[in-house]
């Protein structure tokens, strides 16, 4: 007789073994209750008029600013007191802080967004006149697809910084009873040749002319008359001359404000959520952190959809000036060694959008590593492209101890990259706080239509990432 056959130990039927063994995506909606449901939607309400006041950087931190202002945070100066502060720089980056029990040189935890966006900016010399009327030449400003800027409604919002050093404000275009801007795109009846052409081809960047005016100056000897009655309108408006705008930031954005889509109302779909979903998102967690363990930093970055260059960017020295300061603020003498020392006890998430799935556009995203609206924040271990090239990417340790912190606090979460390998890629400021040897991981919500005129974007998610970023503060 054949000896007896051990019985193989059973772990359980496929489905208990699935559950068990299995990361499945998480549907967020199923985890809320009904209160938090209600929750989310408010939350989400209060981003999308955020959204709208804030159509540029420099708006995104003044809102900010004054919201911390009315929180009790203080401008971080010799002089401040307190436990809250913040600080702004060139009115285009800001950081704010809760001090925490501990020193700082054990660590501090740091969330980085960022508040510029994709857009058209206007040249130096940007006013002309052709064929009876006036227009605006542009410049694209970070990744966009130059026809989705055509034969739309847009606005004109930015600062125009006078002769005399005075500022001027400007945001035309977003009132309902504004005018808005527009540039015109070929009618289709002699677009034969355009369309023939490639996407990225058939508006060159030269076409992107803003029609600002239309009505001729009084004398009907003059020349450019339409010109000169613009500027003169302008100059009884707003006491400017063509000169000015050489030393003006004008941004031409979407003149729509952002809305609820969907008859369900589920999502968010407008202009400027790469990054202000995840600058609203952390700036309110920074606002709702009281006294927590390690100091909690949040910080706007200028510049990013241009590869962080400049003064404003994630490039500058304004964090690491930020966290002297507060080490002096908090007793500790700064020296360049301890500040090092601080930023590699730190832990840091690069909160920034990921490429949502989009269904139609299947083929170009790995579906197993993509991340899906509604099931909840988007972990990217590493950014960059095709070999990993220009990536931040996080260590196995940090990726566990973040995964760790949001099963522990029932964050939903979902890991995907960039879309297919040979397909592109895409970076954030990570790799440029990473070089202090920081901990740092991309994380934030998933959307569709990036860098468009309008991007859209999930409440649920939305609600998910700031009270990821509150537990983060908090951990
Ligand atoms: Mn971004
Ligand atoms: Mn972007």
């Amino acid at each position: 007789m054949p000896p007896k056959k051990e019985k193989p130990k059973q772990l359980g039927n496929a489905k208990e073994l699935k559950e068990k063994l299995y990361k499945e995506p998480v549907r967020t909606w199923d985890t809320l209750s009904e209160n938090e449901r209600k929750q989310a939607f408010d939350y989400a309400e209060r981003f999308r008029i955020f959204l709208n006041a804030a159509r540029t950087e420099r708006k995104a931190i003044q809102v900010f600013v004054d919201r911390a202002s009315k929180e009790k945070f203080k401008e971080l100066s010799v002089r401040s007191k307190g436990s809250k502060f913040f600080q702004s720089m060139h009115g285009k980056t800001l950081a704010v802080a809760v001090i925490g029990r501990k020193p700082l040189t054990e660590g501090l935890r740091i969330i980085t967004a960022h508040v510029d966006c994709p857009r058209l900016d206007l040249k130096a010399n940007p006013l002309y006149e052709d064929s009876g009327m006036a227009f605006l030449k542009t410049h694209y400003y970070g990744g966009v697809k130059k026809y989705q800027w055509v034969a739309r409604s847009l606005a004109l919002c930015g600062t125009i910084i006078r002769g005399d050093g005075s500022v001027l404000d400007v945001h035309v275009g977003l009132d309902p009873d504004d005018p808005v801007f527009t540039i015109p795109d070929l009618l289709p009846h002699l677009a034969r040749k355009q369309m023939d052409q490639k996407a990225s081809d058939f508006i060159p960047a030269e076409n992107l002319n803003l029609v600002v005016g239309s009505t001729p100056f009084h004398d009907k000897d003059a020349d450019e008359r339409v010109k000169l009655a613009l500027l003169e309108l302008l100059n009884k408006k707003y006491d400017i001359t063509e000169e000015d705008f050489t030393s003006a930031e004008l941004q031409v954005v979407p003149a729509e404000p952002a809305r609820d889509a969907g008859f369900d109302r589920g999502l968010i779909a407008g202009y400027g959520q790469d990054d202000r979903v995840c600058a609203y998102t952390c700036f309110t967690a920074a606002m709702e952190t009281e006294n927590p363990e390690h100091t909690a930093i949040a910080v706007f970055y200028d510049k990013e959809e241009i590869g962080s260059e400049g003064n404003t960017s994630a490039k500058s020295r304004f964090l690491e000036t930020f966290i002297m300061d507060l080490m002096e603020k908090t007793g500790t003498q700064p020296k360049a060694r301890d500040l090092y020392r601080v930023f590699m006890n730190s832990k840091a998430l690069s909160a920034d959008v990921a490429a949502g799935l989009d269904p139609t556009y299947a083929d170009v995203y790995e579906k197993r590593n993509s991340a899906r609206l509604g099931y909840g924040i988007n972990i990217t271990k590493y950014t960059g492209h095709g070999g990993k090239y220009m990536a931040s990417d996080a260590n196995a340790e940090y990726a566990a101890w973040i995964r760790k912190l949001f099963n522990d606090n029932a964050i939903v979460w979902q890991a995907g990259g960039h879309g297919k390998i040979d397909e592109g890629g895409g970076g954030t400021v990570a790799k440029f706080l990473a070089v202090t040897g920081v901990d740092i991981i991309d994380c934030g919500p998933p959307v569709l239509s990036m860098h468009s005129p309008m991007e859209i974007s999930s409440k649920e998610d939305i609600w998910m990432c700031h009270k990821a970023f509150k537990v983060f503060f908090n951990s």
